[in-house]
């Protein structure tokens, strides 16, 4: 294994890393402005014979946090499937992000009017925002609606979003202007119990509680198809049911705090946090329980510490393949 990886923004790296479990890890990070066409409109009835045959591919839109950060989009992956992109939670910056891993990694599904489907782990604003974008972003080409999943509240956001767009659908649905669906923009919302959420083909999207301290309900995310198992943390202190849901899977995706940064908190944010997040250590704890192929660090807290210390921290104590997650990251399923 080589392993070529840089935080620089500004260089532009393309990276194939082979691990262990036959997934393919492609880095990029680098100049967004590289050859991406200009407002292209993208419309299409279904999905190609190629988009059909692909493998899973996992897409990281966003790593961040609520914390503004030049380089970290707000939390959301995205995982594409035969021609359909189905994302888990949408932070601030996302839809942008999906814009640009459309063109980059050639996934028409990925075209922010192209989204068919969104699951929210739990309704803190760094993982909702962009749920706005995507249901708004060209709504008038849109041909199916939006599909969103989310703990309870999720009704009062998709008719805070009606409210939002009302004069601008007016605009166009009234006026002059071609629209497609005139009921586009609209999100139609599902409220998540846990269990299965969606069963497509050889595709299984999986919604369980953890434990977020006080914001309850908060999911975590099992997605398996033919060819990958992952599954996505969201939000959440130490949860047993992490480490059985994520036993064996080619990835896991979860949130960490590092205890450097921990430490530059007050004691009453320190408190806070240790009640509803993960520190490194215990994250290093549950990795070794559940010995997924590969553990991907993504909504990482760094308070202003280097970013490499939570990955150092971790590696001090868990011996796994273990990778620090920046935007635009890419996994493929071999
Ligand atoms: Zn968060
Ligand atoms: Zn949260």
């Amino acid at each position: 294994m080589h392993k070529l990886f840089s935080v620089k923004p500004l260089l532009l790296l393309s990276v194939s890393l082979l691990v262990a479990c036959q997934v393919r890890v492609t880095t990029q990070t680098g100049n967004n402005a590289l050859s991406l066409p200009s407002a292209r409109i993208e419309t299409r009835d279904s999905p190609s014979q190629e988009e059909l045959s692909a493998p899973t591919q996992v897409v990281i839109l966003g790593t961040g946090t609520p914390i503004p950060d030049a380089f970290r989009a707000g939390s959301s992956i995205a995982v594409v499937h035969k021609g359909e992109s189905y994302l888990f939670d949408v932070g601030a910056g996302a839809i942008r992000q999906a814009t640009i891993a459309r063109y980059r990694y050639d996934i028409p599904s990925l075209y922010p009017s192209q989204i068919c489907c969104a699951f929210l782990s739990h309704l803190h604003s760094d993982h909702s925002m962009d749920l706005s974008e995507l249901a708004h972003t060209l709504w008038w080409r849109r041909k199916s609606g939006l599909e969103a999943w989310g703990p309870r509240g999720i009704d009062r956001i998709a008719a805070g979003l009606d409210e939002i767009i009302a004069i601008d659908a007016d605009f166009r649905i009234n006026g002059i202007q071609p629209v497609t669906n005139p009921n586009g923009f609209r999100v139609n919302h599902h409220t998540i119990s846990p269990g299965i959420l969606l069963q497509k083909d050889d595709l299984v999207i999986e919604a369980f509680l953890v434990n977020h301290g006080d914001i309850d309900p908060a999911f975590g995310f099992k997605v398996t198809t033919d060819d990958l198992s992952l599954v996505i943390s969201g939000d959440t202190a130490y949860s047993d049911v992490i480490a059985e849901k994520a036993r064996g899977v080619d990835l896991l995706f979860h949130e960490v705090i590092s205890r450097q940064g921990l430490a530059q908190n007050s004691p009453d944010f320190q408190r806070y946090h240790n009640s509803v997040h993960t520190t490194s250590a215990e994250l290093a704890r549950l990795a070794a329980i559940a010995e997924p192929a590969t553990l991907v660090l993504y909504h990482g807290l760094f308070y202003g510490t280097e970013e490499s210390t939570v990955l150092d921290e971790i590696q001090a104590l868990y011996a796994g393949e273990v990778v620090l997650a920046n935007d635009l990251d890419i996994f493929t399923a071999d």
